[in-house]
């Protein structure tokens, strides 16, 4: 692991310091090289179409980080080691620190920082705890630990809230402040657990009731999780501080009914940081095609462990203060496992034991995994405890050896992917819809102008032709009348001069000139008018022309107008069928998550082992405790999601879409685990209306599949009825003629019929007439499950009666089951007759069904299902039942007497 590295000497303890250690400050306050180098290029590839899980870098070196705190002396110690120097004397600036070994030897040790009794909370957050915070920002998992003595100020270094004074506020508060300062809460998230680990038990410090959680590993990848620990969503820090707050309570609670105290339990405060890596690109403006830019953000998952261990000295002091040697030694063993894993890590020891105690399993990551860790050592002044002291700076010193491996946490989003890609249909459908409708609008709208135009032309122009055409015949009628007595007038004159021929020949011959000259002017005149008429129609006729071509052109114009409309219908089409495309796609997105997550986990495993090498192998599998831990609820989430998809997908308009949607229903149904959650996400109400709004048989029989395998939980049974499930089954039942769909309600009604509570309003509803008007259909699978249906039903009427609910007659008998149910007696199918010969067994056990059950021949079966069922329970049923009635007993003894 380490073999390579300089600062593998760092922090050796050494007299004569000539190791190259290095600068606690500029090695680790600065950023990590990694952080740049190695996120950018992850960042870059937002990999292949199926979606990369964690990105390959290679991952950086990262040793554990060590500094050590002197507390200052305590007023006890000032008067009682009054006399007596300090057995440790610190060198903040070259990073080192003397322990007394006498009056005249002392040994050196070098740290990553020294930290005296003057440091301010503030630098210790700053150079213990800061640069992991802004690794686990980054995407890393990062830890922070206090070991040492109790009373040598691990809870004042991390755990102080300092609601008096500010100043005063210890690392896990500032740490989260930091962490606050740098998300935004749109679209990242914070949560927190908090536990505490006593004798080897965890607690949940936020959940009191939560008193021993067990530690999953994940059998293939080796994640760690806690899955029954309270996961807290924060979002703001007083919010946090609360929880703080609740967690120390709820930790003196538990301490004081497990009479102990806080220093002999480690308390581990868990932050998940979920941070959405910013999308860089402006690509995905443009609408078209968006469904293949479209990409999944990124997200980063850090982890931040804030670790307050029990106090050191317990290791060496089994039994004492007051304990049994069997506590003691419980106590101590995470404490002692810790040391050996440090141990067997500084020395590159083949094996390390994590397992062999809760806290080295949880903090597996930690150390030698790929966490960046800092470590406090906190130590006292007081030369009466050089024994732990000296023992605490040791376990810093090994640790100080300790190398990891640090990666970045780093996954695409797919159900925000989803989330966006389902808007943006949305809002295209929506858009599409909206010029659909004003085009249309518009149409319509120049069609109706271009009719008003038209018409108004045609009327005004027939208006005025005819006026025209009137005014001149008037004109012409007058003007020949006119003619007509002047010819009249003229003839007459024309004879009287005949008469008169000789010597007023002259006179007489120049007056008729003179008259004849003023018709032939008259006859001119109206010639003259004639023609302007004539003109005056042409110019009409004309016109009429230019208005036909005019309309014509107005026709093109429809039809060109037709012609678009046509188009855009067609265009239309093409959209949808791109839309249900889409929605196919998303569906199969949903699913194929899922899946490719978990293939893509198997193979960052296979990986990441080829990179590390056996030696750090056990360490592995606690590099993904973060994802494995979230997982359980990942994956959960997802299916509500993808639930939620896949039931609004049943309204789809395409009709393929729906049926796909059913069916994946269905078979979700199938599994009781999937059933609950079906039915709280709406599920058993979209089946039960698929009934009435889809006509497609092929919906109706997987619908009423999924319904049937629903109704198997009583709690449903109760749901499906009293939505008018019945009533919907049974017209379902009337419409169907395929076998399959008929068995499938006959089914579902068979449930149904075996709920004890439902019988009355299951009967009221038609259930009963239902399955019996489903006999149509001879197809002995569904007679097998109207068979199923009445056993049931008359197994719960007989409970009814026994239990003195019930009184009267068998409600079977009363919808005029009976004479099926003698009929199928004999039935060949096993099944079928198997449940008929119960329904007679549960109906003949009461007295008030004898009657019509010998009326209806159902005696004689029941006499043959006594002598030759080849059940022998149901063979005794029925001889008890027969054997234990006066009404059969003496109808018997009568048809004994007829018979001979
Ligand atoms: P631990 O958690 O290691 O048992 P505490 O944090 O409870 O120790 O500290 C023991 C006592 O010492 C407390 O009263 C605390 O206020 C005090 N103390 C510890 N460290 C410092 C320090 N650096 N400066 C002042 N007082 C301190
Ligand atoms: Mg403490």
């Amino acid at each position: 692991m380490a073999n390579n590295n300089s600062f593998k000497n760092g922090g050796v303890k050494t007299k004569s310091i000539s190791s190259s250690s290095s600068s606690y400050s500029s090695g680790y306050k600065s950023k990590p090289s990694v952080t740049s180098g190695g996120r950018r290029s992850s960042t870059g590839s937002t990999g292949n179409s199926a979606g990369a899980l964690h990105k390959d870098t290679p991952g950086v070196s990262g040793r554990v980080r060590v500094a050590v705190r002197l507390r200052p002396r305590n007023t006890e110690e000032q008067s009682t080691d009054a006399d007596f120097a300090d057995c440790v004397e610190v060198q903040p600036e070259l990073k080192r620190l003397k322990l007394r070994r006498n009056n005249w030897d002392s040994d050196t040790f070098e740290f990553d920082e020294v930290l005296t009794e003057f440091a301010s909370q503030k630098r210790v957050y700053e150079v213990v705890a800061k640069p992991v915070v802004e690794s686990v920002l980054d995407g890393y998992n990062g830890t922070v630990m206090a070991y040492g003595q109790t009373g040598t100020g691990k809870t004042y270094t991390l755990g102080r809230l300092g609601d008096e004074d500010t100043s005063a506020r210890g690392i896990m508060v500032r740490a989260m402040e930091d962490i606050f300062a740098e998300i935004s809460p749109e679209t990242d998230s914070i949560s927190v657990s908090y536990l505490q680990l006593y004798m080897e038990t965890i607690q949940d410090l936020l959940d009191p009731t939560n008193d021993n959680l067990s530690i999953m590993e994940d059998p293939k990848s080796g994640d760690i999780s806690l899955p029954g620990a309270t996961l807290i969503e924060v979002r703001d820090q007083p919010s946090f501080v609360e929880l703080l707050r609740l967690g120390e309570a709820h930790r003196f609670a538990a301490n004081t009914k497990l009479n102990t105290e806080s220093s002999r339990s480690h308390a581990i405060l868990m932050v998940h940081v979920k941070k959405c890596v910013k999308e860089r690109d402006g690509e995905n403006g443009g609408k078209a095609h968006m469904s293949r830019t479209m990409k999944a953000p990124v997200v980063r998952k850090g982890k931040l462990i804030v670790v307050d261990l029990a106090g050191s000295e317990r290791i060496d002091k089994s039994g004492s203060e007051g304990h049994t040697l069997e506590e003691a030694k419980s106590i101590n063993l995470s404490l002692s496992a810790l040391g050996k894993c440090i141990n067997a890590l500084a020395e590159n020891s083949s094996h390390v034991p994590v397992r062999d105690s809760k806290l080295t399993r949880l903090l597996r990551d930690s150390f030698g995994g790929t966490a960046r860790t800092s470590l406090v050592i906190t130590i006292g002044p007081s030369p009466r405890h050089r024994g732990e002291t000296s023992s605490t700076i040791m376990f810093g010193q090994r640790a100080m050896k300790v190398e990891n491996m640090l990666k970045i946490k780093e996954e695409f989003d797919y159900k925000s992917l989803a989330r966006k890609l389902d808007v943006q249909l949305e809002s295209l459908i929506a858009e599409h819809e909206r010029e659909q409708k004003a085009y249309q609008d518009e149409v319509q709208k120049i069609r109706l102008d271009a009719k008003k135009q038209m018409s108004d032309a045609e009327k005004s122009y027939k208006d005025a032709f005819e006026k025209e055409r009137l005014k001149y015949q008037r004109e012409s009628m007058e003007s020949i009348k006119k003619l007509e007595v002047q010819l009249a007038a003229n003839q007459e004159k024309q004879g009287d001069k005949r008469v008169k021929v000789g010597f007023k020949d002259e006179g007489v011959r120049s007056s008729t000139n003179a008259e004849l000259i003023e018709a032939k002017k008259l006859l001119q005149n109206e010639i003259l008018l004639r023609k302007a008429a004539e003109e005056e129609i042409s110019n009409l006729r004309n016109q009429v022309v230019q208005w036909k071509r005019s309309e014509a052109t107005g026709n093109a114009e429809i039809s060109k107008l037709r012609k678009m409309l046509e188009d855009e219908v067609h265009h239309r089409e093409k959209l949808e069928e791109e839309i249900s495309m889409l929605q196919n796609q998303l569906l199969q997105l949903s699913f194929d998550a899922d899946e490719t997550r978990k293939q893509l986990e198997i193979g960052h495993g296979v990986d990441m082992s080829g990179e590390m090498g056996s030696l750090v192998s056990p360490v592995r599998q606690q590099q993904m405790a973060y994802s494995g831990e979230q997982k359980g609820s990942v994956a959960k989430l997802f299916e509500q999601v993808g639930l939620q998809k896949i039931l609004s997908l049943l309204e789809a308009e395409d009709p393929d879409v729906r049926i796909h949607a059913v069916k994946v229903i269905a078979n979700l149904a199938a599994e009781a685990t999937n059933q609950e959650k079906i039915v709280e996400a709406g599920g058993l109400t979209s089946l039960l209306s698929l009934l009435t709004t889809s006509e497609d048989e092929n919906i109706h029989r997987v619908a009423a599949g999924a319904i049937a395998n629903l109704a198997m939980n009583e709690t449903n049974q109760e749901l499906i009825m009293s939505q008018g499930g019945i009533s919907l089954l049974a017209m379902t039942a009337e419409n169907a003629d395929d076998p399959q769909t008929l068995r499938m309600v006959a089914g579902a009604i068979a449930n149904l019929c075996g709920n004890d509570k439902l019988q009355l309003m299951l009967r009221a509803e038609g259930g009963i007439k239902a399955l019996l008007g489903m006999v149509r259909c001879r197809h002995p699978d569904v007679l097998a499950q109207v068979a199923r249906g009445i056993a049931n039903f008359a197994k719960c009427e007989s409970r009814a009666s026994t239990q003195g609910i019930k009184t009267g007659k068998s409600l079977l008998i009363e919808d005029g089951a009976l004479p099926w149910i003698v009929k199928n007696a004999n039935n060949e199918a096993s099944p079928i007759r198997r449940h008929v010969e119960l329904a007679l067994c549960h109906m003949a056990q009461h007295e008030v069904n004898a009657k019509d059950m010998i009326s209806g021949g159902a005696l004689w079966e029941l006499v043959k299902i006594s002598r030759d069922c080849s059940r022998e329970d149901i063979r005794i049923l029925a001889r008890r039942t027969l054997s234990s009635s006066p009404t059969f007993q003496l109808e018997l003894k009568r048809l004994r007497l007829n018979t001979g």
